[in-house]
């Protein structure tokens, strides 16, 4: 397995592998780049096909947190960890102590927390060996999931004023594609500002949830991406904007909380071709890692809300750079990311020379 000439390496600083003989632990945390702070990811544990394809998702998206970090404003650097194996059948108490005692390793340079594939109570039991883990109850911010949906609303809601010129999200149709953590939340936020919902996921259990609960209409999870919508909001997993789905896309917006929702970076001027307005999906997605930047001692959860809301204007702003500049959405993120990043870059040089 190659990893410095793997197409997703990206200069990252640090790309780690952890065994653990008694619980079977097998992990890989990758630091992308600590220019603006520690890194800091979810944990993402999942059946990959193949360690590469572990590796592959590891480097992707620590890059990605990266440029969320950047683009949200917070001193926060970017790193992911994977955990290989099924959560549905591979998690035991141990082997979450196991992966703290990994994550110790770095001395806090990488900071865990949830993702898909984990919950809070896992890292809670992670924290039992290491303090370096974020985003969980004790005295802190707790599940980021609820910030998170709180501000894929908020871009949502940027995004149906831009394109469609409307500043309520009554009436408005959305086909929401998973109902976990992230996307049921929204799914309660959009129905209560009028939103009418139809809803697709491989677990009956939240569809049925979303049907009696909010009235929701649910599709087969192949039928979500030709619904007659207002907006596709992928709430599921990555790549899932590419060749196959996006010519079906009967909406007018893309705008979800799934992390690397473009298969290839040219889907977004595919996009843009048709027609279909994207919310970059770290900038609309940015609301959990905001609000676990105001952990602290002085954690004030109706601040952090607050700079959660400001996703609203982010969004705006990146929706209408991308227009004046005849750029995508995705390009005017990236863009944006990378001034701020290169700024702090040049900034610690010049302290560096100084000193
Ligand atoms: P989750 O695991 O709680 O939910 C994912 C849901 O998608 C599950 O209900 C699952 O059954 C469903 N699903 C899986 N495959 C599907 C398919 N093919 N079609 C329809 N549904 C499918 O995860 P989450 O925390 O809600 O995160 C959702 C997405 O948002 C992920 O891509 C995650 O990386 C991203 N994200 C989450 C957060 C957060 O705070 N939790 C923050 C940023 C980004």
């Amino acid at each position: 397995m190659s990893v410095f000439s793997a197409k997703e390496f990206d200069n990252h600083e640090a790309v780690l592998f952890f065994h653990d003989r008694t619980t079977g632990l097998k992990a890989i945390i990758a630091v992308h780049d600590t220019t603006l702070g520690p890194a800091l990811g979810g944990t993402r544990m999942w059946n990959y096909e193949s360690d590469e394809a572990a590796l592959a998702d590891v480097l992707r998206l620590s890059r990605g947190m990266t440029y969320k970090s950047s683009l949200a404003g917070v001193n926060l650097g970017g790193g992911k960890s994977v955990i290989i194996g099924d959560p549905r059948t591979d998690k035991t108490p141990a082997l979450f102590e196991a992966f703290g005692r990994a994550v110790d390793q770095l001395g806090g340079r990488y900071i865990a927390a949830e993702d898909v594939g984990t919950s809070v109570a896992d890292l809670e039991t992670a924290r039992q060996t290491t303090r370096h883990i974020a985003g969980i109850s004790e005295g802190n911010a707790g599940d980021p999931s609820p910030a998170t949906a709180y501000g894929v609303f908020q871009g949502l809601k940027a995004a149906v004023l831009f394109r469609l010129k409307k500043d309520t999200l009554s009436g408005i149709k959305v086909a929401v594609q998973g109902l976990g953590h992230v996307g049921y939340g929204l799914c309660e936020l959009l129905k209560e500002a009028g939103a009418t919902l139809i809803v697709a996921d491989i677990n009956e259990t939240s569809v049925s949830k979303a049907v009696d609960q909010l009235g929701a209409v649910p599709v087969g999870i192949e039928e979500i991406y030709d619904q007659d919508v207002d907006v596709f909001a992928p709430c599921a997993l990555g790549a899932i904007l590419n060749d196959n789905t996006i010519p079906r896309l009967n909406a007018y917006i893309v705008a979800g909380s799934a992390n690397n929702q473009l298969a290839e970076a040219h889907h977004a001027n595919i996009m843009t071709a048709r027609g279909l307005l994207y919310a970059p999906d770290y900038a609309i997605n940015a609301g959990g890692i905001i609000m676990i930047s105001h952990e602290g001692p002085k954690f004030d959860r109706e601040k952090a809300m607050r700079h959660v809301g400001g996703i609203y204007d982010t969004c705006l702003d990146i929706f209408k750079r991308a227009e004046r500049e005849n750029m995508t959405t995705a390009e005017i993120a990236d863009r944006i990311a990378l001034e701020r990043l290169e700024k702090a870059r040049n900034d610690k040089k010049k302290l560096a020379l100084a000193s």
